[in-house]
């Protein structure tokens, strides 16, 4: 049987596809490649076209024998989510509807999901745990949420069971130096850095120095690309084993400030990345760290590339080598 993955050409869907190959996982990619890349895809059958084509996900379904559904297929940027709150919900949401009722057509009974931290909001506890309380504090927050309890109502009413990872910050790039982050516009804090290491940006913004933390920048939990991966796979293998529906968190439990990590990069990259202050950006929560303990107890995972200096240095790696993302 194969495992179908939506989104399976942008980032963390690219490197679960490879992870799933590595184990021998038959693969299926469905992505309309908006921001997904063709080459990020290293095996497995790749469908280009969109989950809200009926047509076409009625192709997928039809010529394949899927019995799981990774589900990455989203818009993921917290800034955009508040310019721009209807490409979110048509997308994500309404997407994942299309999505969700395709499954139930073809009886394909598991789906993990990729939900995030975001679902959150400003959180009541540090470090968040999987019962606390979900206010998203953006609208890309909210469409996650959305989505997560869209899927417990398909699973009273149809069975299809669902394993939700709400992680905390992706970063790094795959170990065959293969596969890496390549977003354009690139939003996310890590590249940004490793861009003005590479002189591709003059300097990196700080968004915002006066949040209740200590150093006053946003505090964040980053956690190597291919450590999701691996509790994406888990969690189908969860879901074979007739395991029920739950909702993980997925981080290190470890969180870092906008400085330090800027100087951690400097470290590594030995740039010295030059920094200026700005206002702060709409929608970021000030403090995200994970608990991950019922995620470790339930799924088996343990993270294990979990020092920032590793993740940083395997991104960088990869943006050394690919400094124009997949155009090179
Ligand atoms: N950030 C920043 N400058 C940038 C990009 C991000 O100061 O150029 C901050 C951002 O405000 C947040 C943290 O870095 O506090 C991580 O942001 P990112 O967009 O990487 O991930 P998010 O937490 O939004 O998923």
């Amino acid at each position: 049987m194969a495992v179908l993955v939506t989104g399976g050409a942008g980032y963390i869907g690219s490197h679960t596809v490879a992870e799933l190959l590595a184990r021998g996982e038959e693969v299926v990619v469905a992505d309309n490649l908006q921001q997904g890349h063709r080459q990020a895809v290293l095996g497995g059958k790749l469908y280009e076209g969109d989950i809200r084509d009926a047509a076409f996900m009625d192709r997928v379904f039809q010529e394949n024998r899927i019995d799981a559904v990774i589900h990455f297929a989203a818009h993921s940027l917290v800034g955009e989510s508040m310019q721009n709150p209807a490409k979110y919900y048509h997308n994500n949401v309404y997407g994942t509807l299309c999505l969700l009722e395709k499954m139930n057509e073809y009886g394909v009974k598991k789906i993990v999901f990729s939900s995030t931290a975001a679902t959150y909001g400003e959180p009541e506890n540090v470090p968040i745990v999987e019962s606390d309380r979900t206010l998203p504090t953006n609208a890309y927050g909210e469409t996650k949420l959305a989505m997560e309890k869209m899927m417990r109502w398909f699973d009273t009413a149809h069975g299809i069971k669902y394993v939700s990872l709400r992680y905390f910050n992706a970063a790094g790039a795959h170990e065959s130096g293969r596969i890496g982050e390549d977003h354009k516009p690139e939003t996310h804090l890590i590249p940004i850095i490793l861009q003005v290491a590479l002189n591709q940006r003059p300097h990196i913004s700080i968004f915002g120095d006066d949040y209740a933390t200590p150093d006053g920048t946003c505090i964040r939990d980053y956690i190597h690309v291919t450590d999701l991966s691996d509790a994406h796979i888990l969690a189908v293998e969860k879901l074979r084993g007739g395991g029920e529906s739950s909702i993980y968190n997925l981080g290190n439990g470890k969180g870092f400030s906008v400085k330090e990590v800027i100087e951690i990069a400097r470290r590594v990259t030995g740039h010295p990345i030059p920094a200026v202050m700005e206002a702060r950006r709409t929608g970021d929560p000030a403090i995200l760290v994970a608990s991950s303990e019922r995620t470790r107890a339930e799924l088996g995972w343990k993270p294990r590339r979990d020092s920032l200096e590793q993740i940083i240095e395997s991104a960088w790696t990869w943006h050394q080598s690919h400094p124009a993302g997949y155009a090179d």
